[in-house]
């Protein structure tokens, strides 16, 4: 069986390529060596860096596949996928991976619709049996995981953010790039209003290897303010529960759980949450797992490693200035 390993490229709409990006290369490059497949990048974008393209071939890819055009930014689903499944069909990969991000969600559905093929959609892990790939990936809310096996290629998935190992560095790689033309896109959607997101000054959700989350526990939109202050001391990432967010107190892009974001930071720190199911599904996969509740009984205390049972609104200042002192300490 020939073909590559495909990445899509996630960037910082800067012109370089982001943390997870290096994951999806890193765990094609380990089955690409057992399959003997070559892994390649393929990146759409309306402006990539020099350094850019030489961090993907130093994180491992053969290859990059460059689409370099004004139309491809902001992302649009139907101009990204025609240009992908064009190519898929001339190159037949072997494999095509994204990451667990809002537009490659899109981008890899639309492709499998389109290319008659099989998505593993959120991913965690993968195995060899026969010579074939298993995805394993998490069902019923992350109660149970299933392993899923695609009938033909390309093998489609999407990986979860910070669950694989990124890509060892490898210097004095030269990138090789092909810039294959952009395939006409039908009746693509015309932009009408643009909104820029507020910058946080805290990293981003996905990609924070630490995320404090608030729930309803908080009582108010500027009680988050709290969360941010230790989120400022620990270089964390602030999320919400959904309670959090129906109350209006924080955008929906900031909200983890089945109807959010899916996140596996290495710890998480959830105060004012409960534990509803619900959210423990975008969250559970986190390597450590700490909870601030006032009710012993938070059903958030059976998943964390750590619990402390007390008032947030002590707990979170006295934690905030006992990290700011040990950081001090250096
Ligand atoms: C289809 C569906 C999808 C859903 N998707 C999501 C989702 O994606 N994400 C999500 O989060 N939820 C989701 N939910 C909602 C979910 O079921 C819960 O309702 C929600 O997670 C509860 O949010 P919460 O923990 O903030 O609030 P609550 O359940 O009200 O919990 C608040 C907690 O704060 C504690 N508390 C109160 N005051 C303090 C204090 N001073 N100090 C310390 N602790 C305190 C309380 O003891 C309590 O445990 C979904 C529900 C449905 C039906």
């Amino acid at each position: 069986m020939a073909g590559a390993f495909w990445c899509v490229v996630e960037d910082d709409r800067q012109g370089r390529p982001k943390k997870v990006t290096a994951e999806l290369i890193g765990e094609a490059r380990r089955w690409g060596k057992e399959l003997g497949a070559p892994v390649e990048a393929l990146w759409l974008t309306d402006k990539a860096e020099t350094d850019g393209l030489q961090q993907l071939a130093a994180w491992g890819a053969d290859r990059v596949w460059l689409w370099e055009d004004p139309a491809l930014a902001p992302y649009r689903g139907e101009v990204w996928t025609p240009a992908v499944a064009e190519l898929a069909a001339k190159e037949s990969p072997r494999a095509i991976w994204g990451a667990v991000t809002s537009r490659q969600r899109e981008l890899l559905a639309r492709l499998a619709a389109r290319l008659g093929s099989g998505l593993a959609a959120d991913c965690v892990g993968f195995a060899l049996a026969d010579g074939q790939l298993v995805g394993t990936r998490p069902v019923y809310a992350g109660k149970l995981l299933s392993k899923v096996r695609w009938r033909r290629t390309p093998w489609l998935a999407t990986l979860r953010p910070n669950v694989f190992k990124v890509a060892e560095e490898q210097s004095g790689r030269t990138p090789a790039v092909e810039r294959p033309a952009l395939a006409k896109a039908s009746a693509p959607t015309t932009f009408v209003e643009r909104r820029e997101e507020a910058q946080t000054g805290l990293p981003e959700l996905t990609e924070a290897e630490i995320v404090i989350s608030g729930g309803r526990g908080l009582k108010g939109p500027e009680n988050f303010a709290l969360l941010e202050k230790l989120a400022g001391v620990l270089g964390a990432a602030v999320g919400a529960s959904r309670a959090a967010v129906d109350a209006g107190w924080r955008p929906h892009r900031f909200q983890v759980g089945q109807t959010g974001r899916t996140i596996s930071p290495k710890l998480y720190i959830g105060c004012g949450v409960s534990g509803a199911i619900q959210h423990l599904a975008g969250m559970r996969t986190s390597k450590v797992i700490c909870a601030v509740n006032k009710d012993p009984e938070a059903p958030i205390f059976k998943i964390a490693d750590f619990g402390l049972v007390g008032d947030l609104f002590e707990v979170v200042p006295q934690l905030t200035e006992e990290f700011k002192k040990l950081k001090e300490k250096g």
